[in-house]
């Protein structure tokens, strides 16, 4: 059965789904989220054609945000070609008719993702959305609200900080592997949103507004372009990102176009094998065009 008899027409609806003084409201709520840098503004979340935990907090951003001459690029995990970047996809194309839909970053003016931030570089110009599901960096550490929002104010992070010297004292590490938190133009603490610890550094001084919203907690927040985006660390045991060295410490390169810089995820080839490659599609897709394995050497003597 096609998804297409499930989704609404676009004649029935406004122009990009929500009306427009919602989108009002959600502007509203991101100009304010990017004038206090990190900060948590609550919105009143409106009810979308798929189950909240879906990415309808940054699909409200899309939406409240796309004109027609705005390109828009939606990935998950990042991939083009998953469902749920698929099914979000086609939704913006069917209620924002005369949109155009890339897969290419560098084409992208809107780019709405769940789970990474793209491995090429963003340019000013162009705007990066994330879905969020969990917004408040310190609910790890509080389970009230009111006390959370206390804290905030006080910029009392003690407790924050606290968690990660446990972790140093007990693992040797830090164990956050996403959803790192970063101090926003020495202030707020905020929640990346569950991009790995490797897509952190990509939010300092970038040339790019990074907004994220929370549909589920009804909460937007948002980074500005050059702003201090920094990993909180300790003075003698500094931020670390995920390494994808072999046993020898040598990066492992893509198994598809042999990049020797990328967020890497394991996955399996056609012979059942082990291999690493780029999460980031269009970035592997793109650098496999001038790659050749031969002079790369390849990972099949990594492993
Ligand atoms: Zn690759």
């Amino acid at each position: 059965m096609s998804t297409h008899h499930q989704l609404p027409r676009s004649a029935d609806y406004h122009f990009a789904f929500i009306d427009e003084d919602a989108k009002r409201e959600i502007r509203r709520g991101l100009l304010k989220a990017l004038a206090i840098p990190g900060h948590l503004v609550p919105y009143s979340s409106r009810e979308m054609p798929m189950a909240r935990g879906f990415g309808t907090g940054g699909l409200q951003i899309t939406l409240s945000l796309v004109g027609v001459d705005d390109v828009v690029k939606v990935i998950d995990q990042g991939s083009d070609y998953s469902v749920n970047a698929c099914a979000m996809r086609e939704f913006i194309e069917r209620m924002a008719p005369g949109v155009r839909t890339t897969t290419q970053t560098p084409e992208a003016t809107l780019i709405q993702s769940r789970h990474r931030t793209p491995e090429t570089a963003m340019v000013e110009g162009q705007i990066m959305i994330y879905q969020v599901p969990k917004p408040d960096a310190l609910d790890i550490v509080e389970p009230n609200m009111a006390r959370r929002r206390r804290q905030h104010a006080e910029g009392d992070y003690s407790p924050l900080y606290v968690r990660l010297y446990e972790d140093l004292v007990e693992f040797n590490e830090i164990r956050i592997a996403n959803r790192y938190p970063l101090r926003i133009n020495d202030r707020y603490i905020m929640d990346p949103s569950p991009i790995p610890r490797f897509d952190n550094p990509k939010l300092h001084l970038s040339p790019v507004p990074h907004l994220f919203g929370a549909g589920r907690e009804k909460m937007l927040y948002a980074v500005p372009p050059y702003t201090e985006a920094i990993s909180l660390a300790f003075e003698d045991i500094p931020f670390r990102v995920e390494s994808f060295n072999d046993e020898h410490g040598a990066r492992i390169p893509c198994a598809h176009c042999g990049s020797l810089e990328s967020f890497l995820e394991e996955s399996t080839n056609d012979a059942g094998k082990t291999i690493w490659r780029c999460s980031d599609t269009e970035y592997c897709e793109r650098h496999q065009a001038q790659y050749e394995p031969s002079l790369a050497g390849g990972q099949e003597e990594l492993s």
